[in-house]
């Protein structure tokens, strides 16, 4: 058996009136076992469609046109929906952004929990209610015999989105996506959020993939990270890589985005100028190439394959080409 997921070219377009919408093209992942990856990038770049794409819940009028997703080495993109609806909740866990979206306003928390696990693990009433009380205690929730009898708007929004948590991982799933968790919340409670995550990821061994916008959140959590632009990979590696190494001039831009708590002074943040291209008509060349202060001519007519840059570590760009430097000098010369 290989990886535990391995996610081989994916490919999952939306086929809208004005044409077919590469949202995830060509996308290449393992994560092992107990392991905690990160995917980043700006909305659009096709990290929450990835995270459908392994659920297999992208909405119409998406499709996953191509490649597999082995998942202990079976191929999701071949199951039917009833076998899908056996590996959701059960095997692998979604939570979202707004955990309003998620739980149902009308019903209380403690019966959404037991619920799944009445579904899924085939518990009695009483054993579910015991287990969503030690679910909702071990993510930190006080007083869980109240708490269960009451409902989602009588929870805060860092206290909603572990209520979350606790659904996700009741079912023991073993792997967890936690498609941007804690964006809707503030730093401090985003800080405890991301916490939480890692000290059950070890204490229950849980994979995570988790998508985010924020480089900032990935360092606690993840020891891999996927930097995605355009529904492309543009850079991957060991956090390590990404934060203290990084080869693409996009990873270089997301980083000075992000606030640096460790940094001496207190540098200005840098948003990336620009916008993510149009996926219906994407650049010619290297898709950030509008957006890119380093664009050669190469970068303008040709797109960059993904390249070996250290050990496990990847970035699809012409400036690690070994021409590039010469290729650079020539054309300030005018050359
Ligand atoms: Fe910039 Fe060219 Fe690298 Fe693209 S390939 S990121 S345009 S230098
Ligand atoms: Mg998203």
């Amino acid at each position: 058996m290989g990886a535990f997921l391995r996610v081989e070219n994916l490919r999952t377009s939306f086929f809208t009136y004005a044409g077919e919408v590469k949202a995830v093209d060509g996308v290449n992942f393992e994560l092992g076992k107990g392991e905690a990856m990160a995917i980043v990038g700006e909305s659009g770049c096709g990290k929450s469609v990835t995270a459908l794409s392994i659920m297999r819940l992208v909405p119409e009028p998406g499709k996953i046109v191509g490649g597999s997703i082995l998942f202990e080495g079976e191929d999701l993109v071949r199951k039917s929906e009833r076998e899908m609806q056996a590996i959701r909740g059960n095997e692998i866990s979604m939570i979202f952004q707004d955990p309003m979206t998620s739980l149902n306003p009308v019903l209380t928390v403690g019966l959404q929990i037991t619920e799944a696990l009445k579904r899924h693990q085939g518990l009695s009433g009483e054993q579910a209610r015991k287990r969503a009380i030690e679910m909702l205690e071990l993510v930190g929730i006080p007083n869980p015999e109240r708490r269960i009898k009451q409902y989602p708007h009588q929870f805060s929004g860092g206290m909603r989105q572990r209520v979350m948590i606790a659904m996700a991982l009741s079912c023991n799933p073993k792997l967890l996506i936690a498609d941007e968790p804690t964006t809707a919340l503030d730093v401090t409670i985003q800080a405890q959020i991301i916490e939480l995550m890692r000290e059950l990821k070890d204490k229950l061994g849980t994979s995570i993939l988790i998508i985010t916008h924020d480089l900032g959140v990935v360092a606690g959590l993840a020891s891999k990270v996927i930097v995605m632009y355009a529904g492309k990979v543009a850079e991957a590696g060991s956090v390590r890589d990404i934060f203290h190494n990084p080869q693409h001039p996009y990873t270089w831009g997301l980083l000075k985005s992000i606030p640096r708590l460790d940094a001496r002074e207190k540098k200005r943040l840098v948003p990336i100028d620009g916008q993510p291209p149009d996926l219906l008509a994407p650049p010619k060349g290297c898709s950030f190439n509008p957006r890119c202060e380093y664009a050669m001519r190469i970068c303008l007519e040709r797109k960059p394959e993904l390249t070996e840059c250290g050990a496990g570590h990847k970035a699809a760009c012409w400036l690690l080409h070994p021409m590039a430097a010469r290729v650079r000098r020539d054309e300030r010369r005018g050359v």
